[in-house]
């Protein structure tokens, strides 16, 4: 498809998801809950601190987390380059953000870090089929 086409359709979608979470006002609190291993007690509280935020500024820009609940396993990643080397959802029950961390990250490095909010900005669409992944990464590109 046609890459303009297809930032058409993602800019109409944005639009809709827009307006509908506008005027549905999302009134819940997700529930989070944050497996973490491998860390020190120093570190996890960098993590704890920094998943916080990051899901604060999401909801911000986004809107609430269209989720009852939320699990984030944090796993510590040896010889990690980057603050987050790796990161995924998984799409089980219950739904999960998986991040492999450098533990020796700072939190101002976490938080300049993209790829926790491009994790979870991926929760507010659903699991597409494998033709329309552009969908779902151009929206957590954006
Ligand atoms: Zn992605």
């Amino acid at each position: 498809m046609n890459p303009t086409i297809n930032n058409l359709y993602l800019r109409l979608y944005l639009f809709i998801l827009g307006t509908s979470t506008f005027f549905t006002g999302c009134a819940f609190a997700a529930q989070l809950d944050i497996k973490q291993r491998g860390l020190s007690e120093q570190q996890a509280q960098t993590v704890n601190l920094w998943i916080t935020h990051g899901i604060d500024a999401v909801e911000q820009t986004l809107s609430p987390i269209p989720m009852d609940s939320l699990t984030i396993e944090v796993v510590r990643k040896r010889y990690a380059k980057e603050p987050v080397p790796y990161a995924q959802v998984d799409r089980g029950s219950p739904t999960k953000v998986k991040l492999q961390v450098n533990a020796n990250a700072s939190l101002e490095d976490f938080v300049n870090d993209w790829t926790l909010y491009h994790e979870l900005s991926h929760l507010y669409l659903p699991y597409l089929d494998t033709p329309s992944f552009w969908l779902n990464e151009g929206f957590a590109y954006t």
